[in-house]
C-alpha cells in the first residue's frame, strides 16, 4: 500500500471506531432543546464548551452584547461557539459552520418518537435538529476529532463555528462572528446535504407595492376609484416580468431562473365599498446572473409604463430590507470544490452534482467576509427537515463524517 492509501485506511478506521461516539454525540445534542424562537443557547453552548475542550479543541464562547440582543427585541442571550483544533500554523485553515438553533418541534403528539429524545429506529436517529443542523454539527466535530486521533501532522487549523439564529437570518450568529473578526480561515463548509454540493445561492429582494384609489359606495362606483382593479394591472405586469425572466435562465444547475412570488395581497374593507387601497408584497429569488438593483429597476419601469398609460393610476413602491441579500457564488474551479469532490471520490468512488439553490444560508456571511464557501453535510432534503419525525440516517452520518475527515486531512495536513 502506498502512503496515501495507508493514511486513508487510518482515517476510515478512526471514524469506524468512533461510530458509537458519533451517534451518541448527535443524540446528546438533540436532547438539549435549542428552539428558535425564542433561541436558547446557554445550555448547548456550555455543553459544547466542556465537550470540545475535553476533545482537544481551544474553545471560545462569543456572547453577543446584551444591548444588541435587546435592540433586536430578542428575549434570550445569543452565544456563538468557536472551537479550534490547532495545527502548526503553516497550512491552510478549514472552517466548518453549522447553526445551534432549530425550528420549534411543533406538537409533540405528531411525532412518532419524542422530538428531544434522539431515539434510534430503522437505522435512523430521530429528533428536532437530527439533520438541520445538529447532524451536520456532529459530523463536522467528529471529522476533526477523527483526524486528531490519527498520527498525521496538521499544518493548518480545523475550526468549528457553531452559530446562533440561522433559522431567523443569522445576523447575530454567523453574521456577528464574521463582522467582528472572530473567525479566520481559507475556506468554509457550511451546513448542507450529502447528495450534492451547493456553490451558489440566490439573492433575496422583497418589495411592497401599494395602489391608491378613492372610496365610494358600490352603487355610485363612478364616484370612486377601485384600488384593487388598479392592482390587478400590477399583478399582470409582474406575471409578464416572470415570463421574461424565465427566458433568462441561470447557467448554474438547480437555480432555474429569477422567481417572482406575490406572497400577500390586501385590499378593500367591505364588499359594497369601492376599495381605497390595495397592497401586495412580492419576493424575488435572484440568480447570480442578475443583481438586486437590475430586478428592482425592471419593476420600476413596469410601474412607469402603467402610470403613463393611465393618469388615474397611483402607485407606491418600497423595498423591504429585513431579508435583503445579494446572490452569492463560489467559483466552479474553486479548490474547495475540487478537494471536496476528491474526498467524496476517495470514500464513495463517485463525485457529486454541483448546484445552486434559490434559498439562503449562513454561507453568505463568510463569502461577504472574503472566505469562499460551499454547502455540504450529512442528510438530505428527504429527512423531514422542519417537519415532524426529522431524522438522520446513521449510515449517511458515518459516511459523510469519513468524507469530511478525508477533506480535512487533504486541506490541513
Ligand atoms: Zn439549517
Amino acid at each position: 500500500m502506498n502512503d496515501t492509501n495507508t493514511q486513508k485506511q487510518q482515517l476510515f478506521q478512526a471514524v469506524e471506531e468512533m461510530r458509537p461516539e458519533i451517534i451518541g454525540f448527535l443524540q446528546r445534542l438533540i436532547q438539549i432543546p435549542s428552539e428558535n424562537p425564542p433561541g436558547n443557547y446557554s445550555e448547548i453552548s456550555t455543553f459544547l464548551q466542556e465537550e470540545l475542550t475535553d476533545l482537544g479543541f481551544e474553545v471560545q464562547v462569543i456572547s453577543v452584547p446584551d444591548e444588541m440582543t435587546s435592540a433586536a427585541g430578542l428575549p434570550t442571550p445569543r452565544k456563538n461557539v468557536i472551537a479550534t483544533l490547532r495545527g502548526s500554523g503553516e497550512g491552510r485553515n478549514l472552517i466548518f459552520n453549522s447553526h445551534l438553533d432549530t425550528v420549534p418541534a411543533g406538537d409533540p403528539e405528531q411525532w412518532d418518537y419524542p422530538p428531544f429524545s434522539g431515539m434510534i429506529a430503522n437505522g435512523r436517529i430521530y429528533g428536532r435538529g437530527a439533520t438541520d443542523s445538529k447532524g451536520r454539527l456532529s459530523a463536522y466535530i467528529m471529522a476533526a476529532v477523527a483526524l486528531a486521533r490519527t498520527s498525521l501532522t496538521r499544518n493548518g487549523d480545523v475550526i468549528i463555528a457553531a452559530t446562533c439564529d440561522e433559522e431567523t437570518g443569522g445576523i447575530l450568529g454567523a453574521g456577528y462572528i464574521n463582522q467582528n473578526g472572530h473567525v479566520h480561515g481559507d475556506m468554509v463548509i457550511v451546513e448542507g446535504y450529502s447528495n450534492h454540493i451547493v456553490r451558489a445561492m440566490a439573492g433575496v429582494l422583497q418589495l411592497k407595492i401599494t395602489t391608491d384609489g378613492i372610496p365610494a359606495h358600490a352603487g355610485y362606483k363612478w364616484k370612486g376609484l377601485n384600488a384593487v382593479e388598479k392592482m390587478a394591472k400590477v399583478v399582470q405586469g409582474l406575471e409578464n416580468l416572470q415570463k421574461d425572466l424565465e427566458q433568462e435562465p441561470s447557467s448554474i444547475p438547480g437555480m432555474k431562473y429569477t422567481t417572482v412570488n406575490i406572497g400577500t395581497i390586501q385590499g378593500g374593507t367591505k364588499v359594497n365599498v369601492v376599495p381605497a387601497t390595495c397592497e401586495i408584497e412580492v419576493d424575488f429569488r435572484v440568480i447570480p446572473e442578475h443583481s438586486l438593483d437590475q430586478i428592482y429597476n425592471r419593476v420600476v419601469s413596469l410601474l412607469e409604463v402603467l402610470e403613463k398609460n393611465d393618469p388615474a393610476f397611483k402607485v407606491k413602491l418600497t423595498r423591504i430590507t429585513d431579508f435583503q441579500t445579494d446572490p452569492t457564488i463560489t467559483q466552479e474551479d474553486s479548490p474547495l470544490i475540487s478537494e471536496l469532490q476528491q474526498a467524496v471520490q476517495e470514500v464513495t468512488g463517485h463525485t457529486l452534482p454541483v448546484v445552486g439553490v434559490l434559498a439562503q444560508a449562513d454561507t453568505r456571511w463568510f463569502i461577504q467576509n472574503g472566505i469562499p464557501g460551499i454547502n455540504y453535510g450529512p442528510g438530505t432534503s428527504e429527512n423531514n427537515i422542519h417537519g415532524f419525525n426529522e431524522y438522520m440516517e446513521i449510515e449517511d452520518l458515518i459516511q459523510t463524517t469519513k468524507i469530511l475527515t478525508v477533506l480535512a486531512k487533504n486541506i490541513v495536513c
